[in-house]
């Protein structure tokens, strides 16, 4: 579903075919007062098993985008286009089982259940995802399987205060692969993590692009977006600046 091969046509794009496609987006927020708008006019593509920075200073719109991604919010104007299906085309309940098959979200502040251990907040993940295809008695495995990948393989039976930041990093990236899903989207997902920590928490989500995910991160930080493989600039709800994104850039003057 993912590969079509009309995509592969232009020897310009990076790698991969075109998989979530962000057409004229806007989103404002109207209160009898004003009209707010957050995202003005947002259009690029991320492509298929590429590392994704959504780059910009805090308010610049990068998790409202973020949530119109996933779903989670919706566009005043504009369009999401995953996989060649429009997400506004999707009921609430529908677009809930959607974003459980298609998509992991990973949180700047992990959001572990406190009184589940590592392991079983994976297993939650698969409760609530459907199981990524897989029968129940193939969950514990495929929870392990997870937890092996972020490197937590021998910290299961912990309980999420039982480990350090950058170890309820990984468990929860492990919770957001559980389900097996294409797409792995990361709010400031090292933003609570001291540097070294971050970097390694984030050299590990980076290679996830090596077992096909496609990993779409927010930063402010300049270091981390310039490590991905395609990026936005955003500033005050418009693109100002982009690499391998086919953007179109709103307002490319401002960029300094
Ligand atoms: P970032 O994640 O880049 O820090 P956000 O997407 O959270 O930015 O917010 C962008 C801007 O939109 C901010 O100025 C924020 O205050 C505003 N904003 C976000 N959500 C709402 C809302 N529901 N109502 C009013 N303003 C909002
Ligand atoms: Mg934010």
């Amino acid at each position: 579903m993912v590969q079509t091969t009309a995509s592969r046509q232009s020897a310009t794009l990076p790698q991969g075919s075109p998989l979530i496609r962000v057409e004229h987006l806007t989103r404002a927020i109207a209160t009898r007062a004003q009209r707010t708008v957050i995202l003005d006019d947002v259009t690029f593509t991320i492509h298929s098993q590429s590392l994704f920075a959504i780059n910009g200073p805090s308010g610049s719109g990068k998790s409202t985008l973020l949530n119109m991604l996933t779903g989670i919010d919706r566009p005043t104007s504009g369009k999401v286009v995953f996989a060649g299906q429009e997400l506004r085309a999707h009921g609430e309940n529908a677009l809930a089982r959607w974003r459980g098959r298609r998509v992991g979200i990973i949180f700047q502040f992990f959001q572990l259940v406190p009184t589940l251990t590592a392991r079983e907040n994976v297993l939650l993940a698969l409760e609530l995802g459907g199981g990524g295809g897989l029968p129940r008695s193939a969950w514990r495995k495929r929870a392990q399987d997870c937890l092996e990948i972020v490197g937590m393989g021998a910290f299961g039976a912990r309980l999420p205060s039982e480990l350090s930041g950058g170890q309820q990093q990984r468990v929860a990236v492990a919770r957001a692969l559980a389900n097996d899903p294409p797409v792995l989207i990361a709010d400031e997902p090292t933003g609570n993590l001291d540097s070294h920590t971050a970097h390694t928490v984030f050299d590990m989500l980076a290679g996830l692009t090596q077992r096909g995910k496609t990993v779409v991160y927010v930063t402010h930080d300049r270091e981390l977006a310039a490590r991905a493989e395609a990026r936005i600039d955003l500033l005050d709800g418009h693109i100002v600046g982009q690499q391998n994104a086919d953007a179109i850039l709103t307002h490319a003057a401002e960029v300094e």
